[in-house]
């Protein structure tokens, strides 16, 4: 961020991720840093990650899990600081292949003008000065992480032009360009590290089926790192607000808890815009220290 893209008012942040807790392990210390120094956060979940496993039974009532899980996000992010959560309400599509992927609901099956529209819109109503999304490896390639990626993408390229969905300046809304735009990611010397610590501890790591370089993005495309190792408490409440999602007996929970600090303490980004003599490498320049 320049200083004199916004001189009085505080920095806008839009956070739009596919499911519940994808905000929190890749940038949630970084945006319990921004909120911490003045930021306004909005975070925009596209799915209500109703196909995401459960692993403790809190499904009381009539409630489904796409239910609990928003509730469990709305917790997680006031933990962060954040202000304000949305849902696009798309159906979560799971994992490649399965057959939630055709579920005419899902996020893979969306018609992809008409999300993008969604986002084309929240950007010119909220008018953010900093947009954070996914990659384009999605970090371990999951459909609503890569539909995300590329929605978002779009909408920040179309939001300003006014040729775009017109119909939405007949509605009042203004074309908007946000100054930083900025993708979350996961370099494979991470992955790799993060692996072999695991296995060094007999514990089998995560996606383990997979061909270790297959996940996360090369190391030369991260532009920006953000050290939040003040944050990690915050970061490991918040992501603890996501109950559902935690498994007692998963990987994450048998890691040495320094050896988890240190992997939450590290969070990485790839800049999208602005890009060449404008670029900063730096999304929290232009915010004040408090
Ligand atoms: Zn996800």
């Amino acid at each position: 961020m320049r200083k004199d893209i916004h001189p009085l008012s505080p920095l806008s942040v839009l956070g739009i991720f596919a499911h519940p807790d994808d905000e929190g392990f890749g940038c949630g210390g970084t945006l319990a840093l921004l909120a911490s120094r003045g930021a306004r956060i909005t975070l925009v979940c596209a799915t209500n990650g109703d196909v995401g496993q459960v692993s403790e039974a809190r499904l009381t009532g009539c409630r489904t899990l796409g239910q609990v899980r928003q509730d469990e996000l709305r917790q997680a992010a006031a933990v962060l600081g954040v202000q304000e959560v949305r849902f696009l309400n798309y159906r979560d599509s799971g994992m490649a292949g399965s057959l939630h992927n055709q579920n005419l609901a899902s996020l893979h099956q969306a018609s992809p003008p008409l999300a993008v529209g969604k986002l084309v819109s929240i950007l010119r109503e909220l008018r953010p000065g900093l947009v954070l999304t996914h990659d384009s490896t999605g970090g371990y390639g999951h459909p609503d992480h890569l539909a995300v990626y590329r929605h978002v993408t779009q909408a920040v390229a179309l939001a300003a032009d006014p040729a775009a969905y017109p119909e939405q300046l007949a509605q009042g809304l203004q074309p908007w360009q946000p100054p930083c735009f900025y993708y979350v990611a996961f370099p494979r010397s991470a992955f790799r590290r993060m692996w072999r610590q695991m296995q060094a501890a007999g514990i089998t790591p995560p996606f383990a089926s997979k061909d270790v370089d297959s996940l996360g993005c090369p190391d030369a495309a991260v532009t920006t790192t953000v050290d939040v190792r003040q944050f990690v408490e915050t970061k490991a409440a918040s992501l603890n607000c996501h109950r559902t999602q935690i498994d007692p007996n998963g990987p994450f929970a048998r890691l040495p808890a320094e050896q988890l600090n240190e992997l939450m303490s590290t969070e990485y980004f790839i800049q999208a815009c602005p890009q060449g003599e404008e670029s900063s490498k730096d999304l929290l320049a232009g915010l004040e220290p408090v």
